[in-house]
């Protein structure tokens, strides 16, 4: 029984290895690299990459999974089942058609960029025709039980359906319209003073001692530049955050530095045991990003994070704050304003932009939305969801690049990910009764050590919904999300 367990860890690292090289050399692209080694490094990408596809697609590989399942217990179990899921999707996708979406998505995203940049969306709309027809025959080919989204949603969010997110969606969408247009309709907060000048340099070192306090391990890490800050992982004891930093516009580096730091601080907490195996990874998309809007929306745009911080941040930029109170501060990090662009979006109307193109992406690939009729449709939801029309198609169905790399299915991982993270703090509030006393002395430890024992220990050994009903004692939904924003925004 053992023999071939002990094989199965060794293939599998080996897949892991070169995964983690192409990792080191794409970080390494997006904050070091000379613009002229592009094409050198996109051979080198490609190449682990495809080393690493054949050696987990192998009839060896699969054969030794085969021989494991329903043998095993515990952790052993878990990276058996998850190995299989893995291989089972890769095995059943016909390499002609991952050959196809690449060759689709390499021109479709050069349409997109010169779409975008002309607000053409008829340049566009030919190649998202294809991309969408290839994902319906992708997901014909994996095969699903409910939706055809399903098989889509499966790559990033694992266990979850289209039918359970829709469902949550709608009750959400519900109560939090109401919500956007009282706030829409009250006296709007000046947010001005974000866009101040801000010292480059004091920015990114008040970064660093946040992230320091709330405990990412730099023996074990680092944070570097990019243009597009990201998280990547190339081992649990190497994990790479990046951020941007905007002299003009604080939020840029403080509350990016706090949100891959969340991403952070999962990864490097994931037991150490799991390392070079597909366990050693966060339990799925939305799972990840209920870390990353946890540590910069409900803690770093809480009260009692900032009377802590606050006193420290005016003393970084004695300039630009002298006549800012914790107070303006507070409400100027909280603005709620309804915006075209997703990016852009505050903690209460983001959902809202997640929605949209959610239902958008279901009815495209259920054949009930043309592409052609995407634009207007798109309109018409911004317009009925958040009350505002957006100029043109670039700030509106053009803005993202998601569609245009093929990815179908991603986009819910974001509201999810806000979704659970109200969840997971309600039941920390339980477990920790003084936390907001903790973090106004500046103490995360307590914190960090719920999340450890709690979520980022497990890796990706149990699915996200049953890990949350575990914690949480509940399954998805949005009440706790909806109540945090009502007490926060509407009761204030
Ligand atoms: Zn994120």
């Amino acid at each position: 029984m053992s023999e071939p367990l002990t094989v199965l860890k060794y293939r599998l690292a080996r897949v892991r290895d070169l995964e983690a090289a192409a990792n080191v050399l794409e970080w390494d692209q997006e904050t070091y690299m000379p613009d002229g080694a592009a094409e050198a490094r996109a051979h080198q990408v490609s190449t682990l990459r495809q080393l690493a596809h054949e050696y987990l697609t192998t009839d060896e590989l699969a054969a030794l999974v085969d021989a494991l399942d329903g043998r095993l217990e515990g952790d052993d179990a878990a990276l058996v089942r998850v190995t299989r899921r893995l291989i089972d999707r890769k095995r059943r996708l016909p390499a002609a058609l991952v050959v196809e979406l690449a060759g689709a998505v390499s021109r479709a995203k050069q349409a997109w960029k010169s779409a975008r940049e002309r607000n053409d969306f008829p340049v566009f709309a030919p190649h998202l025709k294809q991309l969408v027809d290839i994902n319906i025959r992708i997901a014909e080919a994996v095969g699903y039980a409910g939706h055809r989204y399903d098989a889509l949603l499966e790559e990033y969010e694992p266990g979850a359906t289209a039918a359970e997110i829709a469902t949550v969606f709608a009750a959400l969408r519900e109560r939090l319209v109401p919500i956007v247009k009282h706030l829409a309709d009250a006296p709007q907060v000046d947010a001005g003073v974000l866009t101040r000048a801000f010292d480059t340099q004091a920015q990114w070192e008040f970064g660093m001692m946040v992230l320091r306090d709330i405990g990412f391990d730099f023996n074990r890490g680092r944070q570097d530049l990019s243009a597009h800050p990201f998280t990547t992982t190339f081992a649990i004891t190497d994990v790479r955050l990046t951020t941007r930093v905007n002299e003009r516009f604080l939020p840029s580096a403080l509350f990016g530095s706090l949100h891959e730091g969340g991403h952070g601080l999962y990864e490097q907490g994931i037991d150490l045991a799991f390392d070079r195996s597909p366990l050693a990874d966060g339990t799925s998309l939305g799972m990840h990003e209920s870390q990353s809007c946890l540590w910069e929306n409900l803690i770093g745009r809480s009260r009692p994070f900032w009377e802590h911080y606050y006193p420290k941040l005016k003393a970084a930029f004695p300039g630009p704050l002298a006549d800012i109170s914790l107070d303006a501060f507070y409400r100027a990090i909280n603005a709620v304003a309804p915006t075209p662009i997703r990016v852009e979006a505050d903690e209460v109307t983001y959902n809202l932009h997640i929605m949209l193109r959610f239902e958008l992406e279901m009815a495209m690939l259920d054949g009930s939305l043309s592409v052609d009729d995407l634009p207007g449709a798109w309109n018409d939801r911004m317009e009925a969801y958040l009350g505002i029309r957006p100029p043109n198609d670039a700030d509106g169905v053009l803005q993202d690049i998601h569609w245009s790399l093929g990815a179908f299915g991603y986009f819910p991982t974001y509201a999810l990910g806000n979704l659970m993270s109200a969840q997971l703090y309600d039941a920390i509030r339980i477990a920790i009764p003084d936390l907001d006393d903790q973090i106004r002395a500046g103490r995360f430890e307590g914190l960090l050590g719920w999340l450890r024992t709690h979520i980022h220990g497990h890796g990706k050994a149990v699915d996200a919904g049953d890990l949350l009903e575990r914690v949480t004692g509940s399954r998805l939904t949005s009440d706790n999300w909806i109540a945090y924003i009502e007490k926060k925004y509407v009761k204030r």
